[in-house]
């Protein structure tokens, strides 16, 4: 497998710091209002990315946080009249609501910046002992020049950056060493939430957050950091200089950068007022079609939204959906059609005919179960062989720096194959094994294509009578079919004396 690192800018082959492990932190948001569009790519991108590697066999250690003290918090608070805390923890919880929705699963750990905040008067401790950070005045400032391998991320040359800066030196941080300097730590202003230091009372910087979350719940070496282009500098090359100047270690292996959402080829954000919240988006369209859509492209390469482009999105799942359920329903066609011959066997029994229609109902049963146990025929072996080429060139796209793009058009190809090539006349095993891969495929992408019908209290009685009706005559292996599908909508039964009772789950 091979990803693309930011820090060599080139593809490197991936492997893990322990075999079999990831180790993955991917910075979150910052918590005052309802998540953009802009800002669900990095949430979408790297669910994926976390998927895929779980497909792969590594078992991954997912960590995001939430920044939840921050100066546009602060102001969202003052505006509402209302406290910091109220404004975050009403956004993580919108937040997440979007998450489940999009069907990004939630992280191993969701770290909050304002419950590590001793974990980040440590490590601030630990940088002015070692001389890489100093106090002025209650305000800690970490010391770039003392780090020699920064800007080794965002391959910036330090001294036209410094120049660049120099008007930061007139702008109020004029006690700094050096424009590239950064906080680490800045005293309370009147109204702010503030904690008491050896410093000041004060508040962390953003920085230090994602630097110490990820080294209490990831360890001092992770396999990959990631998060959109725009945090590459400052924000990541900061992180590195503070992880790698208090730990001594490579601090991560694998940077990875989503390119940005635009808007007109603009970057969508908050600032410009050029965006759209998910919450917006989801009024007109399927979670699962702005899922899509995002996948679409490849995660480095910008993306513009556009409603043409939601519109290809929608049409593209409903292919893939449509081949799902018409698979779906070429099945159901054979399962009435093996009941069928079922039920004229138990109806030759029951009616106690004579031996020769038995003879020949017990044939037809035979026929329908050595169908059922072998499944499939020659010809059909070979069409599942094909189908397993698929899956193979599945994996090559995504092991090529997890190109979804590519992943989706394989999907395609193997949707066009069973259009083209299934019909009711099939196999069940062959049927059955085309609509897992499609389904198995997407959902390595985080992609829900199975139609789950809300099934109406009506269909639920019809299908208990007719399990029912399957028990009676002997018909098992309907009867606990019934049982699965009617289990699989989260109903359960209850078999009791008064009869077969249900519930919802
Ligand atoms: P923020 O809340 O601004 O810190 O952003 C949270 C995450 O969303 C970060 O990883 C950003 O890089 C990412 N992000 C913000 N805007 C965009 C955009 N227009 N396109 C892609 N990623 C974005
Ligand atoms: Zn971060």
């Amino acid at each position: 497998m091979r990803v693309y690192n930011t820090l060599s800018k080139r593809k490197e082959e991936f492997v893990t710091l322990e075999p079999g492990k990831v180790k993955m932190y991917v910075c979150g948001p910052t918590v005052y209002n309802l998540i953009h569009i802009g800002n669900a790519r990095p949430m979408i991108v790297f669910d994926t990315v976390r998927r895929y590697l779980e497909h792969k066999g590594y078992e991954v250690n997912y960590v995001s946080n939430f920044t939840d003290v921050d100066d546009k918090i602060i102001a969202k608070a003052n505006e509402e009249g209302v406290s910091s805390q109220e404004i975050s923890e009403r956004y993580i919880a919108e937040c997440q609501k979007d998450m489940e929705a999009l069907n990004v699963r939630p992280a191993t750990t969701h770290p909050r910046a304002t419950q590590e905040i001793d974990g980040m008067i440590a490590m601030i401790q630990t940088l002015v002992d070692k001389g890489y950070a100093y106090d002025v005045d209650g305000t800690v400032y970490f010391r770039t020049r003392k780090f020699q391998e920064y800007g080794k991320l965002s391959h910036k040359n330090l001294d036209d950056l410094r120049s660049g800066n120099r008007s930061l030196l007139v702008t109020g941080e004029d006690q700094k060493e050096d424009p590239l300097d950064f906080v680490l730590w800045k005293p309370k202003k009147e109204g702010e939430p503030s904690w008491p230091s050896p410093w000041s009372d004060g508040r962390p910087g953003w920085h230090i957050e994602c630097s110490v979350m990820s080294k209490k719940y990831l360890g001092e070496q992770i396999d990959i950091h990631a998060g959109g282009e725009d945090l590459i500098f400052p924000h990541h090359e900061n992180e590195i200089a503070q992880s790698e100047c208090c730990n001594g270690k490579e601090f991560a292996k694998y940077w990875l950068h989503n390119a940005f959402l635009n808007i007109d080829n603009r970057k969508m954000s908050k600032s410009l007022g050029n965006f759209f919240t998910v919450r917006e988006i989801l009024e007109k369209y399927d979670a699962q079609v702005l899922r899509f859509f995002m996948l679409s492209a490849h995660y480095r390469s910008p993306l513009n939204f556009s409603a043409d482009l939601m519109e290809a999105a929608k049409n593209g799942l409903d292919r893939i959906r449509n081949a799902v359920s018409n698979l779906k329903y070429l099945m159901d066609c054979g399962t009435a059609a093996e009941s069928k011959s079922g039920s004229a066997v138990q109806n030759a029994v029951d009616g106690k005919q004579d031996l020769t229609s038995l003879e020949a109902a017990s044939g037809e049963l035979d026929l329908v179960a050595q169908g059922m146990a072998s499944g499939m025929t020659v010809e059909e072996e070979g069409l599942l062989a094909s189908m397993k080429g698929y899956e193979e060139k599945f994996d090559e796209a995504m092991d090529d720096d997890f190109n979804t793009a590519d992943a989706i058009a394989v999907i395609f190809e193997m949707v066009k194959f069973a259009n083209s090539n299934l019909t009711s006349e099939n196999s069940r095993a062959l049927l059955q094994a085309a609509y897992d891969e499609i389904v198995s495929l997407s959902d390595i992408l985080g992609l829900i294509v199975e139609e789950k019908e809300e099934l109406l209290d009506a269909d639920i009685e019809a299908l208990i009578a007719e399990r029912q009706a399957a028990r009676k005559a002997k018909n098992f292996a309907r009867a606990d079919e019934i049982r699965n599908l009617l289990a699989k909508q989260g109903i359960t039964l209850l078999d009791t004396r008064e009869g077969v009772k249900w519930k919802r789950a």
